[in-house]
């Protein structure tokens, strides 16, 4: 069994399914997160984990131990939200020493590891600061800090970063990870953001309208998502109508018929050639340049595609350009239709 099992986890709030039948295996040490939009159960996922919201069926199982129904403190989890509701009156070293405190901790033994967690997430230099003093990003590590010192088996992050600009966020999430792995706490994070959840995870849990919808490695997420909603939701996508070849490859129709079959194709994996060559042409509507890439998207008798491009330094492709498009078609993935809305 695996070290935190759920199984047809379900919570129902009047009329509404919030949760529908979960089953998740995380192993020890791993860094598993819920990717889904808006109300599609996440965090309500993880307040059942808590032990702040009651699971209506189901069971979840932690090393072991059954701890549907257990109260949150003989839980021991570790929580991290994101309004990080620091002791505004106490410094960094009391916020953090909180925990242990309260657990009867010897003082000796509270100093020791207050002064390891501190060092952990970089904080020591500030430990006699008060959260005022601190920048979001610090203060994000204090509440992480005040997580990780109690030493719990799971560290549950819900939306740890959304307070926090963009560059900090990316920078935070690197931390975070880096964390995660010199302390190997297993690690559960609810987040809507894709990028944030593909770059840091180990596995990456979809979820839709409160279903789990595809379990898989960021990679295989990113490179075969199940359906039409996964793959428009995590990365960018084209979508084709198209069917199979006789040596069982996806290819793609430029009428959609009987039985046409929905493809994805990734705009990275597009090449731009000269006007008249590749297999499909097209002209360049409009470009952004997005730092490191050039993103055009092209009108085509397929409809307009997006397509991605490194910058390489060199100029950029007019707007108006005629280009040829080319894929290799064992890049086109096949697409299941979206069995749940929302
Ligand atoms: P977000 O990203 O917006 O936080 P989420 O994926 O975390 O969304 P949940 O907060 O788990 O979604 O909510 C799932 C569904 O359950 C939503 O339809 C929500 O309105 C509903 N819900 C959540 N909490 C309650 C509650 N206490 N009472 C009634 N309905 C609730």
């Amino acid at each position: 069994m695996a070290f935190l099992q759920l199984e047809g986890l379900s919570k129902r709030y009047g009329a509404i399914d919030a949760v529908v039948a979960t089953d998740l295996a995380v192993e020890k040490g791993e860094f598993v997160s819920l990717l889904g939009p808006s109300g599609c159960g996440k965090t309500t996922t993880l307040q059942m984990i808590a032990g702040f919201v009651d699971a209506t069926a189901g069971r979840i199982v932690l090393d072991g131990r059954d701890i549907t129904h257990a109260k949150p403190s003989s839980r021991g989890l570790g929580v991290v939200f994101q309004s990080y509701a620091l002791f505004p009156h106490m410094s960094v070293r009391d916020n953090v020493a909180f925990g242990l405190r309260m657990r009867k901790v010897s003082s000796a033994d509270i100093d020791r590891r207050v002064s390891t967690v501190l060092n952990l997430v970089r904080l020591a230099p500030h430990a006699e600061r008060y959260p005022r003093e601190l920048s979001g990003g610090q203060r994000q590590r204090v509440a992480l800090a005040r997580a990780l010192v109690i030493e719990p088996p799971v560290l549950l992050l819900d939306e740890p970063l959304s307070n926090l600009d963009a560059n900090l966020r990316e920078e935070m999430q690197f931390e975070i990870r880096r964390i995660q792995r010199e302390v190997g706490i297993t690690t559960l994070m609810v987040t809507h953001d894709q990028a944030e959840a593909l770059s840091i995870s180990d596995r990456v849990v979809v979820m839709q309208a409160g279903r789990v919808t595809q379990i898989d490695e960021p990679y295989k997420l990113y490179e075969h998502p199940r359906t039409q909603f996964i793959s428009g939701f995590v990365g960018k996508a084209n979508m084709l109508a198209g069917d199979i070849d006789a040596k069982g490859r996806p290819q793609v129709r430029h009428s959609p018929g009987d039985g046409a079959l929905t493809l994805s194709l990734r705009p990275e994996k597009i090449d731009l050639l000269d006007a008249g060559s590749g297999r499909l042409q097209g002209r360049i509507s409009v470009r952004y340049f997005l730092g490191s890439q050039w993103l055009y998207r092209i009108a085509t008798e397929l409809g307009e595609l997006t397509v991605v491009r490194r910058n390489d330094g060199s100029a950029p492709l007019s707007e108006g350009t005629t280009v040829g498009l080319d894929w290799q078609p064992e890049l086109l993935r096949v697409l299941a239709a979206d069995e749940v809305h929302g």
